[in-house]
């Protein structure tokens, strides 16, 4: 193992709650609704977080808890009575109806997995119910993910036949492109998970293997062990060198030769390395610093030096899995220091002191620091975009080498003016 520095900080938090999440898992599975048991505030962030659709019925939505409900629980069930049976009255099409808990639904203790359980019985056979918190208290927004896929892994059926389950939310086309690799390497039997309907969740059993696309989903990869899944040890597929060594982890444990891999990926790696040399020539050298938010600070770290080099500063991350994250740590540079957890203002202290020429953070600090004249990245973007895979290796380079292009630009222009 490399030899990294670990710290640890707690103190007040700057980050996006796991309501967020319901952005990208709503569009994944279009079957199915989300519904927040939230304030007036959770419904506006999920509002204008996934914009709002003029030609198509929104597939997410909140029970507002109005005051009243605050201080009863009473009013608080009858409210989310009234508004499941609405919905399911309306929406014959929803398969799988995701009750979401936020802050004010645990800070009253409104038990949702005993309303899921109860809406189950009386919608038998016509919509499933689950449950999951979205509450930003103590969690960042990506956990939204590993909340929602724990909570299917009850509903999904033992098998014990042989096939790679991808876990972890993907661009569709870049499933796709994942997808047809591995059966170029003689892997057929490939599921995902999340599936593109809520629906068709894949079996699952001994002879399963898992592959990670995501780095945040600690409480999934739990529960899919307790069924028995074996979880393959590899980087995650961001950046040449993690796609290469997730794609190589996969054929071993398919006992497929490496050779085979090298074969049919090189032609990929090759473009990759041609197109990222125009975002390298702006990253070279430059200094980094990651706040925590999003949990892929670690790859996108080992990314950005390896494949940009980059200089990293410090490397935040808002919860630190080492048994998850080992295989990434491995590539970290020698003397890399993560820190876990967020004492925000000793962290934008430390920001001011190191002067980087980057930093990837929360959009609630990008514009603050932005007018301290530092360039920012929002880390949530990042789960916007599709940025998993070889060929994806430019664009990945690209988001971070955009701001510090503009930045050259507007210096210049500055100058000239003067
Ligand atoms: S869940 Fe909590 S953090 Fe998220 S929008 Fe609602 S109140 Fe705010």
């Amino acid at each position: 193992m490399s030899k990294v520095e670990f710290n640890k900080e707690t103190g007040p938090r700057e980050v996006f709650c796991g309501l967020t999440s319901i952005v990208w898992l709503h569009r994944r599975m279009p079957d199915a609704f989300f519904l927040v048991v939230g304030s007036r505030t959770c419904a506006h962030l999920i509002q204008s977080a996934a914009g709002v659709m003029i030609f198509a019925e929104p597939r997410f939505g909140t029970a507002i808890l109005e005051e009243k409900d605050l201080a009863g629980l009473a009013d608080a069930h009858e409210e989310l009575d009234r508004v499941v049976n609405d919905l399911i009255a309306r929406r014959p099409e929803i398969k799988t109806l995701f009750l979401v808990g936020s802050c004010p639904s645990e800070v009253i203790k409104l038990d949702l997995a005993t309303v899921a359980e109860k809406l189950n019985k009386r919608f038998l056979g016509q919509v499933r119910f689950v449950n999951y918190s979205g509450s930003g208290i103590e969690t960042t927004f990506t956990q939204g993910e590993d909340g929602a896929l724990k909570a299917l892994i009850p509903l999904m059926e033992s098998s014990n036949e042989e096939k790679l389950l991808l876990v972890g939310t993907l661009a569709n086309n870049v499933e796709d492109r994942f997808k047809k690799i591995f059966k170029n390497l003689g892997i057929s039997n490939i599921e995902s998970f999340p599936p593109r309907q809520s629906t068709e969740l894949p079996k699952i059993g001994k002879n399963t293997k898992v592959l990670l696309t995501q780095p945040y989903l600690s409480d999934t990869v739990r529960d899919l062990k307790h069924r028995g899944c074996e979880i393959i040890s590899a980087p995650f597929p961001l950046g040449i060198e993690g796609s290469t060594k997730w794609f190589l982890a996969a054929a071993k444990a398919f006992k497929i030769n490496e050779l085979k891999v090298h074969e049919i990926i090189s032609p990929l790696i090759n473009r990759a390395k041609l197109a990222l040399e125009s975002h390298k020539e702006i990253l070279k050298g430059k200094r980094l610093f990651l706040l925590p938010e999003s949990q892929l600070e670690i790859s996108l770290a080992r990314f950005l030096h390896n494949e940009c080099e980059m200089d990293l500063i410090e490397v935040g991350t808002p919860y630190l899995n080492k048994d998850l994250m080992k295989e990434e740590i491995n590539l970290l540079p020698d003397n890399t220091k993560i820190v876990e957890g967020q004492h925000v203002e000793k962290q934008l202290d430390r920001v001011r002191e190191s002067n980087p020429d980057l930093v990837v953070c929360g959009m609630g600090l990008a514009n603050p620091l932005e007018a301290e004249g530092i360039s920012t990245k929002w880390s949530i973007e990042m789960v916007f975009s599709p940025i998993h895979g070889i060929d994806q290796a430019a664009d990945l380079a690209g988001l971070f080498s955009k701001p510090l292009r503009r930045n050259q630009i507007l210096t210049k222009k500055t100058l000239v003016t003067h």
